[in-house]
């Protein structure tokens, strides 16, 4: 899996093998990129010397040192080539050069020659002066190791960095040389071995492209064995209730060996740096009105509707783009979104969620292949499923404690229990029981967080007529959604389920081989496990929101038969306020930090591919207080 020792190395690798070694190994092994902020101005300011022919003077014989001088006293004419690609098979390593000055002699000797690399940033402020930062010099000084591996004539080079617009030259020597060799050895070494731990406090990694793939003081705090605290499964609560499933009782029997369970927690004191960007400045588009034709004009979208124009909308804002019953796509419009790794996803009408395009993201497999051989294992499978459904059960209870009216008492307690015997579930059976009498409690009391029509007093359409209040909620149903209140929940599930399988994606899993989730045709497993612990506090909330705050009557609900949906105007509505939750902080449970809901799904599923490959020791669940 791992490149093999002749694999050749581009010199922009070993960059990042000076930088940090675990940036190289995520990189260059693991074939993780992500763009951030810098690598975005670095590129853009790549282009113009991209651009070249890369074109040199043939090099031709190396010239006598007697003549050197002669060539020096020479008026010889400068050129300049640009973007010269280069190898060195003895070496094993390739470069792209910015540029290259050429003093060619035209007397058929080698051309001197020297490389000029332009870097966005500043130099180095070091004792003597300004100096070349290490990760530069490797790379200078191997486009010089290179230049002079085909024959070129080259002693120095230059950086240009633009921030201060300032040349800093570079002798080559010896010591150099042998420092690039060693290197290079030490990074192919690398290249055959396990990924290398996260740096430790540094100040290089809030500039690092890839701090949040890597999540270097997350992935710390959680190797330090004083951060798990263990578990007691089963608390004995006096329950003055029979537990619904009296079969799967785990505190009688059948017994089973209980496993020792650990879950992460914050140490007083102790913070974990914030690396990752809060939340992105991106969003979804969402569009469903039927009809509607999109393609690109320059940096944009066009929407169409009968051939008119109905909107515009730049692409670099785009999150990505939501489709809702039938609107037509360009394939131009398709492929710019497929290279910007952009993803399109597709919905019925009704809000069911049909599938997705995308580019290629990820091409890492090393993730995939520990999600396939996890979930080639049902005790693995089972370890992973007891923390998604205790996930879910806690945020019920915690969702029960701040919304409803009168908080119950009785299907509190049983809550608890339930979350804590999810923990020790002794099959994938047992666990869907423990699920389910949760789901009961929980939706025996949902009506008692919806505000009654006597608060919510009925609400008034478009032409100020009264409707009726329609929020009244008896048990869930769905496909379809028999009432307003299931309505909601049904499309807010389905767009949860959206989210969770582009975070998967992202995250570099197959979405679709589950632990908890049995595979089915089309069916998200990943996205639903790991989407199980965010149902309350996102998709549940965001229904009570929109019911609570008034901001939906039943002017915005059509019925067919026995279906309830949502009008266009209602889906509008409700697109904002599912944006909005996702926008919105939250404080982590652990991490203590505040990141969005969207970037906490996104958090979840990085932590469960580190437990994967062994970086951490166990998934723990995304749970509120
Ligand atoms: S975040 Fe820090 S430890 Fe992680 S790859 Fe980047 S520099 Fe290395």
């Amino acid at each position: 899996m791992a490149p093999d020792t002749n694999t050749i190395l581009p010199a922009r690798m070993l960059n990042e093998f000076v930088y940090c070694p675990r940036l190289f190994y995520l990189e260059f092994v693991e074939d993780i990129f992500v763009h951030n902020a810098d690598t975005l101005k670095g590129a853009a300011q790549h282009k113009r010397v991209d651009a070249g022919k890369g074109q040199l003077p043939t090099a031709k014989k190396k010239q006598a040192q007697s003549d050197e001088k002669d060539i020096r006293d020479q008026k010889l004419e400068t050129l300049h080539s640009r973007s010269v690609s280069l190898q060195s098979e003895r070496l094993g390593v390739t470069a792209k050069l910015d540029l290259v000055e050429i003093k060619d002699s035209g007397n058929g000797y080698s051309p001197r020659v020297r490389p000029i690399e332009y870097k966005k940033g500043a130099p180095k402020e070091g004792d003597e002066g300004f100096e070349i930062w290490d990760t530069d010099r490797i790379q200078l000084g191997l486009q010089i190791l290179l230049l002079r591996e085909n024959n070129y004539t080259c002693e120095e080079g230059e950086i240009y960095y633009r921030e201060t617009r300032q040349r800093v030259c570079m002798a080559f020597d010896a010591e150099l040389e042998t420092w690039i060799e060693t290197t290079i050895a030490a990074a192919r070494k690398a290249t055959q071995g396990e990924r290398p731990p996260p740096l430790e406090d540094s100040p290089k990694c809030p500039r690092c492209s890839l701090v949040s793939v890597c999540l270097p003081d997350e992935t710390r705090f959680l190797q330090e064995t004083g951060a798990w605290r263990k578990v007691d499964p089963i608390q004995q609560l006096t329950l003055d209730m029979e537990f619904p499933s009296t079969n799967n009782r785990l505190d009688q029997g059948p017994f089973v060996e209980i496993p020792e369970v650990r879950l992460p927690t914050l140490k007083p004191g102790k913070d974990v740096r914030r690396l990752i960007a809060p939340a992105s400045d991106t969003r979804a588009l969402y569009l469903n009105t039927p009809g509607l034709y999109l393609s690109k004009k320059a940096e944009c979208i066009i929407a169409k509707d009968k051939g008119k124009p109905v909107g515009e909308f730049r692409i670099m804002d785009l999150q990505h783009l939501a489709l809702f019953g039938p609107v037509s796509v360009s394939p131009a419009l398709v492929h710019t979104l497929c290279e910007r790794d952009i993803p399109i996803t597709y919905f019925s009408m009704g809000g069911w969620f049909y599938g997705m395009t995308r580019g290629h993201g990820l091409t890492n497999v090393f993730t995939r292949i520990e999600q396939f051989r996890n979930a080639a294992d049902p005790e693995l499978c089972l370890t992973h499923a007891r923390i998604f459904a205790h996930g879910k059960i806690r945020n019920q209870r915690t969702l029960l404690m701040r919304n409803h009216m009168e908080p119950p008492r009785k299907a509190l307690k049983l809550l608890k229990y339930l979350a804590r015997s999810a923990l020790v579930a002794p099959s994938l059976p047992t666990l869907l029981g423990i699920e389910g009498s949760a789901a009961r409690a929980y939706f025996e009391n949902f009506s008692g967080m919806i505000k009654s029509a006597r608060e919510s007093p009925d609400s008034k359409d478009e032409n100020n007529t009264q409707q009726e209040f329609p929020f009244h909620f008896e048990k869930r149903n769905r496909r379809p959604p028999k009432d307003p209140v299931n309505a909601l929940l049904s499309l807010a599930y389905s767009l949860l389920a959206r989210d969770c399988t582009l975070a998967a994606w992202s995250a570099g899993f197959d979405p679709y081989v589950g632990f908890y989730h049995q595979p089915r045709y089309g069916r998200p497993a990943l996205a639903l496990d790991v989407m199980e612990e965010f149902r309350p506090i996102i998709a549940d909330s965001v229904a009570l929101t929109l019911i609570n705050n008034r901001m939906l009557g039943s002017h915005h609900f059509t019925h067919a038969g026995d279906s309830v949906n949502l009008t266009p105007k209602g889906r509008k509505i409700f697109f904002l306020a599912y944006e909005k939750r996702l926008q919105s902080p939250v404080t982590h449970p652990v991490f203590n930090y505040k990141v969005s809901y969207r970037r906490a799904l996104e958090l979840q599923f990085r932590l469960l591919s580190k437990v994967l490959t062994g970086e951490i020791e166990q998934y723990f669940p995304f749970t509120t207080r």
